[in-house]
């Protein structure tokens, strides 16, 4: 599908000729059947994810938490450190391309069923019905003058919606600073300036994205309704109205054949128009702001049954079957999309599965090339920073190789770091002086006593008089 097809269809046009016009209120429609059940799992699912996972704890910590201040994220059982840049990079990559490889293959999955966007709208709109009521009652109040009823419905709406908005900026920041500590301080009136400013912000940005600006964001807001036709192609799975089908569209009676009467299925009744919540008119075409939620599939196989016509009237397709072609499902950009994923995904878990949780870095003592010590040796100075990586405590064993009679002299001890901590530790090591002279390629290992597989070395030199 080239990116010419999908055309933008203003919502009203500019009246009195000027430039503006200004966006006219979304009412959708309440709907039901497959596509609002799908989408309304997704919405418990991941919401229930969101505001769920924020309270779960794993082996003593908070479970998920991007401890920014102290540079560790912790994931389950595994803890990141900015060393681990890697995982998050490789993470993005992934993430980058599913998005590539399912918009491809199935449209805007993404943007119908998962995006948060799509979710907190979905809620705030639940909330919208449940105060207000249907899509014509909610017009007719909003038309209608300040009445005690109204005045009680947009309260109620506004509290339910600043109360949801507020729990949400909490618990977004709750991924970011401990949520038990989080709840005791805005229980106990003690919350810091930095929390509180960033609850406020995410809270307003959810009630404003969600209850006011909605399909605003995806039609002038986001990127990635811009770029996703480039992602198109005539076999992508799209949402589309079957105008061979349907026109000439005209009202008849239920039951009535339509050909015989010289038209199409499509009875006209707007509801695929009033249950769309960014507003367009699906029988145009594609339109990049169509989300592909299916609701005016709902809604017009529901009229398409009550009329005794074949459902599918309105249907997820592609272009190449709405013109009788067949659909390849397996296509070069599918193929191209699907190594480059296997690859980054392959890349990801090798290097989980590997992961040593153990970090040590050898800086060489920068006063004193080396020192003559008792017994006609020469003893070389080292500073040990051992980072435990691991989310339990650990004791480690260094040991030395590369050169004839080197000896450890100081750390004599096991070295014990506590989980996730950093342990500065001075090394000492000798050798004879006979043996000494020159530069000496030399290793640092460090094994765990506690755990097997948890080693690291490290190459550094070991430095004599000169020979
Ligand atoms: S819901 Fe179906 S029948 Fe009604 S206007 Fe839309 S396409 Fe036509
Ligand atoms: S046209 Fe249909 S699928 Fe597209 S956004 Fe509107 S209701 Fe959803």
């Amino acid at each position: 599908m080239s990116v010419a097809r999908l055309k933008p269809v203003p919502a009203s046009e500019p009246s009195g000729g000027g430039f503006y016009a200004a966006a006219e209120k979304i009412y959708p429609r309440e709907i039901s059947g497959r596509f609002a059940r799908l989408r309304q799992a997704a919405v418990v699912v991941l919401l229930g994810l969101f505001y769920g996972v924020a309270w779960l704890d794993w082996h003593g910590h908070q479970a998920v938490l991007f401890d920014l201040p102290a540079r560790k994220f912790h994931l389950f059982g595994l803890t990141l450190w900015p060393q681990d840049f890697l995982y998050l990079a490789l993470l993005l990559i992934i993430a980058a391309l599913s998005l590539f490889f399912f918009t491809a293959l199935a449209g805007r999955l993404w943007c119908g069923y998962a995006c948060p966007q799509t979710v907190w709208t979905e809620l705030f709109v639940w909330i919208e019905q449940w105060t207000e009521g249907t899509r014509s009652r909610r017009m007719k109040l909003d038309r209608g003058p300040w009445t005690a009823e109204k005045l009680l419905r947009k309260t109620l709406k506004q509290t339910l919606w600043v109360a949801l908005a507020a729990w949400t900026g909490f618990t977004f920041v709750g991924y970011f600073t401990p949520i038990r500590m989080l709840g005791a301080g805005v229980v106990s009136l003690s919350l810091g300036p930095w929390s509180t400013f960033w609850i406020a912000l995410y809270g307003l940005a959810t009630y404003g994205n969600a209850g006011f600006l909605r399909e605003q964001v995806c039609k002038y807001m986001c990127p990635y309704a811009r770029f996703q036709s480039a992602m198109f192609d005539k076999d992508t799975l799209i949402i589309s109205y079957d105008e061979a089908r349907g026109e000439p569209r005209g009202p008849r009676r239920r039951g009535a054949a339509p050909r015989p009467l010289g038209l199409g299925d499509c009875i006209d009744c707007t509801l695929c128009v009033q249950v769309c919540p960014t507003g367009i008119d699906i029988r145009k075409g594609l339109q990049y702001e169509c989300i592909a939620c299916g609701a005016c599939i709902d809604a017009c196989d529901d009229v398409m049954e009550k009329m005794g016509s074949p459902r599918g009237l309105i249907r997820y397709t592609t272009e190449h079957a709405m013109h009788g072609r067949a659909t390849h499902l397996v296509r070069p950009r599918m193929l191209v999309y699907a190594a480059l994923l296997l690859v980054a995904s392959g890349a990801l878990s090798w290097s989980l599965v590997t992961r040593t949780p153990l970090i040590l870095d050898v800086i060489r003592d920068r006063n004193a090339l080396y020192r003559e010590v008792r017994g006609d040796k020469i003893e070389n100075a080292y500073a040990l920073k051992v980072i435990n990586l691991d989310d339990r405590a650990h004791s480690y064993r260094l040991g030395v190789s590369g050169m004839d009679g080197l000896e450890l002299s100081a750390p004599t001890e096991l070295i014990s770091v506590p989980p996730g901590s950093v342990s500065n530790i001075p090394a000492r090591l000798d050798a004879p002086a006979a043996r000494a002279g020159g530069v000496h390629r030399i290793a640092l290992t460090l094994a765990a006593t506690d755990a097997s597989g948890i080693s690291v070395r490290e190459n550094t030199r070991f430095i004599g008089p000169s020979p």
